[in-house]
């Protein structure tokens, strides 16, 4: 039997109502031929209810424990699907992470999948069984504990199965009806994607754009799922939403694909620290064991403002999200004390945003820079940062200009245009 792996997010099975709408769209899988596996969220706003009993109750709380709450939201609405299911006649079961096995790391709250063994969902097949309803989002260690993924993990737990499975596809129902070229909410002209390939995708997930948990697309790319967003609030068929696939699966692509932006973002730099071997690695294994999430870095050798000393000092410049300055101003404060380096001043700038263009066009293509830097020159806004890869182009530009950015990269780029 071919199979395919639904999924269906928090708004998707918000209520009993909802629960039957998804149902409906299992069944005309069904129909169609295919056993299926469905991973299901938690109701939207279960888990940040559940999250909140945790920490109404302990602030420093045992994450062992946190688990145990909050991995309750999921298998409420793993139980409810597969009556809803059995109800509609169809043969469907649910299996709570710890049942199916879903073996993962004991790193609680963010564990990682060591195994999925297959063998009790296969024999449910062979038994007659048409749908397996596996909750989401969470998984068992080695020591026998109840694990999460992390915010956002039943995606992830989609892909798993779906590669583990064989599957066919892995489709994700939400309450958007595919990814869009950018934010619609700011840009509106957005166009919805027929395709998108693995890496833009991840690199417009990790930008800001919420509709897939990042490690679902990673984990989507190393296996090769081939993953499809799509509502649950429409009418839908096999060309509904948006494929995410591998880029030989898309024929002609555009040199840019998309824009993504993140808005709280802060740019700190340290003005003169010393130029020498060991400074980058002073700054940023602090930063790392802090925590902190820097993400752009520049280095720039101030020969003219050192006059005295050329080359001697440098400025540090570096961004992480908004919320994370004041741990990051405080884990260089320590390296300051403990010796481990030495800075005149360290400057926040909390009131940027990050706007980023997207594309594997880019790789064969030149002057997407310079055409970039045109169009936010042309609206007069200025870049503080650029940050470059093979598929991708980010600036750091003052917040109150993020909008504006998306919009006239949109329409430089042609990207309303199909
Ligand atoms: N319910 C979990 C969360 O809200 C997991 C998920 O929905 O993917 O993060
Ligand atoms: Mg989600």
């Amino acid at each position: 039997m071919p199979l395919l792996v639904m999924k269906f997010g928090g708004t998707s099975v918000a209520d009993l109502s909802r629960i039957e709408n998804a149902a409906k769209k299992v069944q005309a899988e069904v129909a169609r031929g295919y056993d299926v596996i469905v991973i299901v969220s938690a109701m939207s706003g279960e888990t940040n209810k559940l999250v909140g009993f945790v920490e109404g109750t302990s602030k420093l709380y045992d994450a062992r424990e946190y688990d145990a709450v909050v991995t309750a939201g999921e298998n409420v609405t793993a139980g409810l699907m597969a009556l809803r299911l059995q109800e509609m006649g169809i043969p469907a079961r649910s299996w709570q992470g710890w049942q199916v096995p879903i073996n993962t790391t004991s790193a609680h709250g963010s564990a990682r999948f060591v195994s999925i063994p297959r063998d009790h969902i296969d024999q449910k097949f062979a038994e007659g069984f048409k749908v397996a309803v596996v909750a989401g989002f969470q998984g068992v260690s080695a020591e026998g504990r109840l694990t999460t993924l992390g915010r956002g993990g039943s995606d992830t737990t989609a892909v798993a199965f779906a590669a583990a499975f064989g599957a066919e596809r892995c489709d994700i129902y939400t309450d958007v009806d595919g990814i869009y070229t950018t934010d619609p909410r700011i840009a509106s002209k957005a166009r919805k994607l027929e395709k998108i390939a693995f890496e833009e995708m991840l690199e417009l997930a990790s930008l800001g754009a919420k509709v897939l948990q990042t490690r679902s697309v990673e984990l989507a790319m190393r296996y090769k799922v081939r993953l499809r967003v799509l509502s649950s609030f429409e009418d839908t068929d096999e060309n509904s939403g948006t494929l995410v696939c591998d880029e030989e699966e898309i024929m002609e692509s555009k040199v840019v694909s998309g824009v993504a932006y993140s808005r709280d973002e802060a740019k700190m730099t340290l003005v003169t620290v010393e130029d020498r071997p060991g400074v980058a690695s002073a700054i940023f294994g602090p930063l790392a064991e802090a925590g902190v999430n820097v993400d752009m870095i520049v280095q720039n050798i101030s020969e003219r403002n050192y006059g005295s000393h050329p080359g001697a000092v440098t400025d540090m410049t570096f961004s992480v999200p908004v919320n994370q300055v004041a741990r990051a101003q405080k884990a260089m404060e320590d390296a300051r004390s403990a010796g481990l380096i030495n800075y005149d001043e360290l400057i926040a700038d909390t009131e940027v945003a990050k706007v980023s263009v997207v594309g594997i066009g880019m790789r064969s293509q030149v002057g997407v820079a310079a055409k970039m830097f045109q169009a936010l020159s042309s609206e007069n806004i200025n870049i503080k940062v650029i940050a470059t890869s093979e598929i991708k182009i980010s600036v750091l530009i003052d917040r109150k200009y993020m909008e504006l950015a998306v919009q006239a990269l949109h329409d430089a780029f042609e990207l309303d245009k199909a």
